[in-house]
Formats: C-alpha cells, sequence, structure tokens
C-alpha cells in the first residue's frame, strides 16, 4: 500500500504525534455527509454521522468505524491516545464520561490526520 508523503505540518501530528491549533482545523465545522479517511494511507476511519459539535476546538466523533482506530492508554492514565489501525498515524486523543452525546465517547481528532470524502461524490 502507498502512503501519502506528508508535508511538514502533516508530519508534525501525523508522525510526531502533535496536536494542531484548536479551531483551526478544516474540518472543526464540517458536518456534511459522507466519510473521513486516514490523511496517509486513505483507510475510513469515521463516518460523518457520528460527528457532533462539541466546541472543543477538533472534529469530535462519538463512533469510530469498527477496528479502524487502535486505542493506546498512556501510562499516566490521563489520555488515551488514537491511531489508525492500519498505518499508525497518530489521530488525537480519546476522551470517556463526559456526556457529550449518548455513546459517552469523544474522540478528538486533530484534522490535519484526516482527509474528508463527501458522500456524493466518488473518490
Ligand atoms: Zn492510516
Amino acid at each position: 500500500m502507498e502512503y501519502k508523503k506528508l508535508t511538514k505540518e502533516e508530519e508534525k501530528v501525523i508522525i510526531k504525534k502533535g496536536t494542531e491549533m484548536p479551531f483551526t482545523g478544516e474540518y472543526c465545522n464540517n458536518f456534511e455527509a459522507g466519510v473521513y479517511v486516514c490523511k496517509r494511507c486513505g483507510t475510513p476511519l469515521y463516518k460523518s454521522k457520528a460527528k457532533f459539535h462539541s466546541d472543543c476546538g477538533w472534529p469530535s466523533f462519538d463512533e469510530e468505524i469498527k477496528g479502524a482506530v487502535n486505542k493506546l492508554p498512556n501510562p499516566d492514565g490521563q489520555r488515551t491516545e488514537i491511531e489508525c489501525s492500519n498505518c499508525g498515524a497518530h489521530l488525537g486523543h480519546v476522551f470517556y464520561g463526559e456526556g457529550f452525546t449518548d455513546k459517552n465517547v469523544r474522540h478528538c481528532v486533530n484534522s490535519i490526520s484526516l482527509r474528508f470524502i463527501p458522500e456524493n461524490k466518488k473518490d
């Protein structure tokens, strides 16, 4: 499988596990129907119907596409890192028990780790 060549900005988050500035990501306020895929390898990660308004500054989802996202608890027990299960790209962190949605889960994902494919456009 071929990986997309990453820009410096993409590398900072996807490889070096950085975090983009809040409210700057291109998908923060995107609520079109479609699917979010891994920027690097193109694996579908989240469906648009799992996206919700959290006002946290990053795209938020309450459910990943089954098996597409690995959860890696930090040793400090504070945060759980999430990555693409196919290529290991850093996506962000997952939080539980905040009460945003019925599922009570928030995947806080960097826009730069994702690529959005609108439903009405075949890619
Ligand atoms: Zn990937």
